[in-house]
């Protein structure tokens, strides 16, 4: 037989574009149409129904960036409409090319109830079902003109990205507003031809089935009267019958579609933009579920709730009706889909602590799953946080965006920094807003790594962002490809179900060690410094908040402040969201993260400063206090305790030295510091050693600029080639000195380059093995990397770096591909790297991005390992002035350190003593522990208002610890708990509680909470 595919494909695609498609709504008449401008920020629903009209028409120009306007549609069904299904069908002058990030409208009743959203491929709203002929028709659009800010053309610089900058241009056009008759069976034939067309494309050309499909589409086509589709539909369909109801082979793959919207909690749209876009989808996807028995759908992120529930409660009462029937499904147990890099240990932590929670006290319903299919890269710690929640399954999406490395598996256990392993998947569907497309469906079961054990994967389907959601063609298309020959299986399921029947089928899957790297959107560690700044100095906050809080409520009485804490909790961790923390998301965004970063330090310093003057008693007593916070006692003042201070390690007196050939050199009797004449730091010696720090003949502490334009994503990305050029600032202003004193030993450096300016000062303090470099930069660069350099005198093929709980290690060298495509990374507190019996550690209060290179160098065959960590970017999409003004950063040099050192000099660092005047001697802190690997991440009051202490610590060096928690109050009972602060119910170390403290025994990075009772 002749090879006729493409004419009949060809055919195919023809008369569903110009025939069948339009003949879906056969017969409009024009709705009348009025709108209402809202003269600023969005208004409530009453006063935007209330508000008063002028008429508009199609093709009329409306919508200001970022402006609402309230469009009002009446009309009346025509009478010889009887019977027929009625539908309005508004486009708002919707991109139908690009599901959401465009302009979106929510449909109300005159009532106010709303209705279903409007989006780009959602433009229709059921008007009756049959039409009784005369219906008086009025709706109304809270219409919504978000500006496309990620265009055809990506990434260009755009002014669009804040209202303050935006203009008022109108950005739409008012297209279709119509009252139309909807044919179902042409809509149904539509889906019927769509399936079978996309599936006919993937088949092989030498299997039958493909032919058959084929010979099917082409009767079906043939049975369709052109000038008169709607008459002949039934028909066609009647000649398909037979290729749809063909099952599945046994062996196809199962995949489990869950219904989806991806809505990120802020990126191209301000935060409170996005409350609508929940509340639209929301809207849209209980309709949906009323509409489609089979279907389910997932939404994550119990902060979008909340947002629904104190903003939009009549579609909120709809959705928890829904999720109480079971069809929509709260995912994932955490306040958003947060960042995982940069998160501190706690609110990492506490991202599960507040997710959790709400949803079981909103739903009663606790998640299994950790649900985070776009977040950039995940930590070695996030394992046994999953745990901790009482988790135990993993779903994210984002390593099939790695550059480089394709990850070998799709199903795995993922195995973190303390042993701890979750059940982990990844859709081999490659997307998390799948559409039901035949390539999609078909490129799951090709592309699934895990053939031959394993079958079952998950396919988040539904348009994200402004997208609307799963929409009833993705339905349609689901129930076809059901159990269709030659295509994997689709079923509606909820992520319980999917993981439950993954995890049977394959109880041996591999095993992945260590962190999840993406090898993408490295710069994401910089971008944005403030934002980042702001989230590190808040966790930090809220550290000493609830210490002292705490402390001052079991001592004092003073009543714990619940609600603040919680509240300023739940704000941070929103702001760890996936583009919000990594500074990724527009100016008006990280414009309003400033202030709000603000705002929470002083409450914070304000909730402190009360609980540290309860403490410390009348300050007319004249007594110095000093506060620590940190885990480790300083200056004689134990850990979590008040004293006089001033008792620390015996330090000699501090030094500064000129040198003749310029410079100085500094000292403190532990380190001396030399830096030259340019101010850059070309020795440091540890005095108890001799050893010297520095690479023969470099200079440590160089600050080196490189440009940095990525070929795509310009906050997200650093693409590897920005290394080939640098530029060293050796040029200084002035170096001086900055302190002479018996307490601290300092000089001061000043450089410009390009705009900017930079003040940096080095400080040696009396007892502290520690170089201190605090950095002042005014920068007002573009597209550039600002970088700050140590080549050390170290010979190591991997180096440690900070994370949650613990630190992972990463090769120092490149040997191969996934080793190299590490060339930046992520580090909380320190990076450390030694040889045996002497090792470096370089701390920051300040920073996440660096990256480390090894070279050997050619006169003594020495290795130099050069530590870089990443000051500052400043790309120009989405926020076209990133980063630019003043920023200051602090880091430290510790020489001579090792784990135990980094890890306490890096909360050292983080945890500035505060030093109050009062009338008491000293504070006894709430507990003490006998043993510095066993480090306390929390002291709080218990969240349920029982009064117990909720303690949580961590074996933090990677070892075996033992010791002894000892309360400086009577302890009437110690249990061991999960991160929600129930009795944990998993196996444990040792843990032995009597009447004054708790013996324990952890395994390297184990953390363990517990829940302390005062006794009487
Ligand atoms: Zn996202």
């Amino acid at each position: 037989m002749h090879d006729d595919r493409t004419l009949v494909e060809s055919r195919l695609k023809r008369v569903l574009d110009e025939r069948i498609r339009p003949a879906v709504h056969p017969a409009s008449v024009p709705l009348e149409v009025s709108v209402w401008t809202a003269p600023g920020e969005p208004v409530p629903v009453a006063e935007g129904l209330a508000a008063p009209r002028t008429p508009i028409a199609v093709g009329d120009a409306w919508g200001a960036p970022w402006g609402t306007s309230w469009i009002t549609v009446t009309g009346t069904v025509p009478a010889e409409w009887a019977g027929r299904t009625v539908e309005a069908l508004l486009d708002l002058g919707f991109d139908a090319n690009m599901p959401g990030f465009q302009c979106e409208g929510l449909v109300y009743r005159p009532d106010g109830t709303p209705v279903k959203g409007l989006n780009p491929q959602n433009q229709w709203v059921r008007i009756a079902a049959p039409a009784a002929g005369g219906e008086r028709v009025e709706l109304h659009v809270e219409a919504a003109s978000n500006p496309v800010i990620l265009d055809y053309h990506p990434f260009l610089p755009t002014e669009l990205g804040d209202k303050e900058t935006a203009g008022s241009e109108p950005r739409y056009e008012l297209a279709r507003m119509d009252l139309a008759v909807f044919d179902e069976t042409v809509w149904q034939l539509v889906m019927d031809l769509e399936v079978l067309g996309e599936l006919m494309a993937e088949l092989p050309v030498e299997g039958a089935r493909r032919w058959e499909v084929l010979r099917a589409v082409e009767r079906a086509l043939d049975a369709i009267d052109l000038q008169d589709v709607n008459g002949t539909a039934a028909a066609a369909r009647a000649r398909l019958a037979g290729v749809l109801a063909a099952p599945a082979v046994p062996s196809a793959h199962r995949i489990s579609a869950v219904g989806h919207a991806h809505i990120d909690s802020a990126w191209l749209w301000p935060l409170r933009e996005t409350v609508r876009k929940v509340a639209r989808t929301t809207a849209n996807m209980t309709a949906l579920l009323e509409d489609e028995p089979d279907f389910v759908y997932t939404m994550s992120q119990a902060q979008q709730y909340a947002w629904i529930k104190e903003h939009r409660p009549e579609v909120y009462a709809r959705v928890k009706k829904a999720v109480a029937d079971g069809r929509f499904v709260p995912a994932g147990g955490m306040w958003v889909e947060s960042d995982t890099n940069m998160p501190s240990s706690e609110a990492m932590a506490r991202q599960f602590v507040h997710g959790k929670r709400f949803f079981l006290e909103e739903f009663g319903v606790e998640n299994q799953e950790a649900w985070l299919p776009d977040t950039f890269g995940f930590t070695g710690g996030l394992p046994q946080i999953i745990r901790n929640a009482g988790s135990k399954w993993l779903l994210t999406q984002k390593i099939s965006w790695s550059q480089v490395n394709k990850f070998p598996h799709h199903t795995f256990l993922w195995e973190g920094i303390d042993g701890t392993r979750i059940f982990t998947h990844f859709p081999p569907v490659d997307t998390y807003n799948c559409s039901m497309k035949g390539s999609e469906i078909a490129h799951a079961a090709r592309n699934f790594r895990d053939k031959g054990v394993a079958r079952h994967s998950i396919a988040p389907t539904g348009w994200g962002d402004g997208g609307g959601g799963t929409t009833r063609e993705m339905v349609a298309k689901a129930a076809r490809l059901r159990d269709l020959e030659g295509s994997a299986t689709v079923r509606w399921e909820r992520p319980a179900e999917f993981f439950a029947k993954a995890q049977a089928e394959y109880p041996q899957p591999p095993v992945w060690v260590g962190e999840l790297y993406l090898e993408l959107h490295r710069a994401t560690l910089t971008s944005q410094a403030r934002t980042k700044q702001g989230n590190r100095r808040s966790e930090n906050l809220l550290r000493e908040a609830e210490l002292w809080c705490a402390t001052a409520a079991l001592r004092t009485g003073l009543p714990y402040p619940y609600e603040e804490l919680d509240r300023i909790w739940k704000t941070v961790l929103l702001h760890q969201f996936h583009d919000i923390l990594p500074g990724s998301s527009i100016a008006w965004v990280h414009r309003e993260a400033e202030a709000t970063y603000a705002g929470l330090a002083a409450e914070l310093e304000a909730l402190i400063g009360r609980a540290q003057r309860a403490l410390a008693g009348d300050a007319a007593g004249g007594r110095e206090l000093v506060f620590n916070a940190a885990p480790h006692a300083r200056a004689g003042v134990p850990a979590g305790a008040a004293g006089p201070g001033g008792t620390g390690p015996a330090g000699a007196g501090c030094s500064v030295t000129a040198r003749a050939e310029g410079g100085f050199v500094l000292a403190n009797g532990l380190l001396s510091v030399t830096v030259d004449g340019d101010g850059l730091v070309v020795s440091a010696v540890d005095l108890a050693t001799g050893r010297e720090t520095v690479a023969p003949g470099a200079r440590a502490n160089l600050l080196q600029l490189h440009p940095d334009f990525p070929n795509m994503w310009d906050a997200w990305d650093v693409d590897e080639f920005y290394r080939n050029t640098v530029t060293d600032l050796t040029g200084a202003d002035s170096v001086t000195v900055a302190a002479d004193a018996p307490d601290a030993a300092a000089v001061r450096v000043a450089r410009s380059f390009g705009s900017s300016t930079v003040v940096q000062t080095l400080t040696l303090r009396a007892g502290a093995k520690r170089l201190d470099i605090d950095t002042e930069v005014d920068w007002h660069e573009t597209e550039k990397f600002l970088k700050a350099a140590f080549p050390l005198d170290v010979h190591t093929e991997r180096y440690a770096a900070e994370t949650q709980f613990g630190h992972l290690y990463r090769p120092t060298h490149t040997n191969t591909s996934w080793d190299a495509a590490k060339f930046e990374a992520c580090n909380h507190r320190f990076v450390h790297l030694d040889e045996p019996g002497w090792g470096v550690a370089l701390v920051t209060a300040s920073t996440y991005g660096h990256d480390v290179t090894r070279t050997v160098r050619e006169d003594d065959g020495g290795t130099t390992t050069t530590v870089r960590f990443s000051l500052l970017r400043a790309p120009r999409f989405p926020d076209p002035r990133t980063d630019q003004g003043t920023h200051r950063f602090r880091h430290a040099l510790v020489p001579g350190a090792g784990i135990p050192d980094a890890v306490r000099e890096g909360y050292l660092i983080s945890l500035p003593e505060r030093t109050v005047t009062g009338s008491v001697e000293a504070v006894r802190p709430l507990v003490e522990l006998d043993e510095d690997a066993i480090v306390v991440s929390a002291v709080k009051l218990a969240d349920d208002g029982s009064g117990d202490l909720v303690v949580r610590v961590y074996e933090a060096n990677g070892g075996r610890a033992r010791g002894r928690l000892t309360t400086s109050f009577p302890l009437a009972g110690a249990v061991p708990c999960d991160l929600l602060e129930r009795p944990w119910d998993g196996t444990r170390g040792e843990i032995a509680a009597d009447g004054a403290g708790v013996t324990l025994a952890l395994r390297p990075f184990e953390l363990v909470t517990l829940r302390l009772t005062p006794g009487a």
